[in-house]
């Protein structure tokens, strides 16, 4: 590792961040006459970067070596595509190493019958997971804030009635157990992406983790909140880009491909865009998923509703199964081109 600290350190702190290095079992050497650039050598341990930022002396580490965070990809396989990715697996669903899936269904459950009607029309045209929020992070505490248990229970129903493992947010920590029995992979969602009681609650399952970018979020920050699930030791986790704050009223979100590029280079661990909620408009969600893609999108979770003006949450931005079905063919296409697969259920895809 290769730390800066600040200039003209007084003794005492040279004295007590060489004292915090070899406490974290590092071997220290200062490579200037200034005192200011320190090689460290030692063990490779995924806390020593955020741990040495932590010192009041220290500039910047940088260059962490092998002490990376568990989320890091190994720098030696960044050239080579797919090489060290992490694979994340829900049902057959298949996200990173060259493996794309895609996710859809409504933004909220909000009825058993709309909802496996959308599983069923889902499952047809490519999505191998299904979506569907029963507790729903509101910004308005009068807005519909989900079906809740209720929307469990339909949750469990369309499950059975599809095949389709879902996706579902948690909100609260407490509620792991009660979510944990229905979904088959927990959303985290924007607003609560740092939320690290949450993340460490989640991290003590293993159960894969959908974990969206908050909407002011910086990509370090994104993957530290990663780090919190990584470091319990669930290793399932997946990444979603789903649009940062902008000022045009045009679009909800601006979608980050430059974020999908970097993540791709700088973790192991896979990485969705979600178009609906970037988009927050029908029309733009299919050239999002596309762009996302080809950016090197691992996948893509999407709101696909069959009556978009009956429900209370985000029916403006909802696409029609056909729409969901042309966008699967997209997906086919763009994966193939750089050697990459769309994982469907084959037997169960009848509509093209
Ligand atoms: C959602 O997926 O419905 C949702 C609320 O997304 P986000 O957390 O990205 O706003
Ligand atoms: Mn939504």
């Amino acid at each position: 590792m290769l730390i800066r600290l600040r200039k003209h350190l007084p003794e005492a702190e040279i004295q007590a961040i060489l004292a915090a290095a070899d406490q974290m079992g590092f071997q220290a050497r200062f490579l200037d006459r200034e005192r200011e650039l320190v090689e460290l050598s030692g063990p490779s341990r995924p806390d020593a970067r955020s741990r040495l930022e932590d010192l009041a002396g220290v500039r910047d580490v940088l260059d962490a070596g092998e002490s990376r965070e568990l989320f890091a990809r190994d720098p030696a396989r960044r050239s080579s595509p797919h090489a060290g990715d992490s694979v994340v697996s829900v049902g057959q669903a298949r996200f990173g190493a060259g493996h794309v899936s895609l996710i859809a269904g409504p933004c909220a459950v909000e009825g058993a019958e709309r909802l496996i009607e959308i599983a069923l029309g889902v499952r047809e045209r490519g999505a191998t997971v299904l979506r569907g929020g029963a507790f729903k992070p509101r910004t308005s505490p009068y807005s519909f804030q989900g079906a809740r248990h209720e929307g469990l229970e339909w949750l469990r129903r369309a499950k059975l009635e599809s095949g389709l493992p879902v996706v579902t947010e948690l909100l609260d920590p407490r509620d792991v157990e009660l979510v944990g029995e229905i979904a088959d992979m927990f959303q985290i969602g924007s607003r609560n992406m740092a939320n690290t009681p949450l993340l460490s609650e989640v991290g003590r399952t293993r159960k894969p983790v959908l974990l969206k970018r908050g909407f002011a979020a910086s990509l370090r920050e994104l993957l530290l909140a990663a780090e919190f699930v990584l470091a319990g030791g669930n290793e399932n986790v997946v990444l979603c880009e789903r649009g940062i704050r902008g000022f045009d009223p045009n679009t909800r979100n601006v979608l980050d491909v430059g974020a999908v590029a970097h993540l791709k280079r700088a973790t192991h661990l896979p990485v969705i865009v979600d178009p609906s909620h970037a988009a927050g408009r029908p029309d733009l969600v299919r050239a999002l998923a596309r762009a996302g893609l080809a950016a090197g999108a691992d996948g893509v979770i999407c709101e696909v509703h069959t009556h978009p003006y009956e429900v209370h949450c985000d029916g403006h931005q909802a696409i029609s199964l056909e729409e969901f079905a042309r966008l699967t063919a997209d997906a086919r296409a763009i994966a193939a081109l750089d050697g990459r697969r769309l994982v469907t259920d084959s037997a169960q895809e009848t509509v093209s």
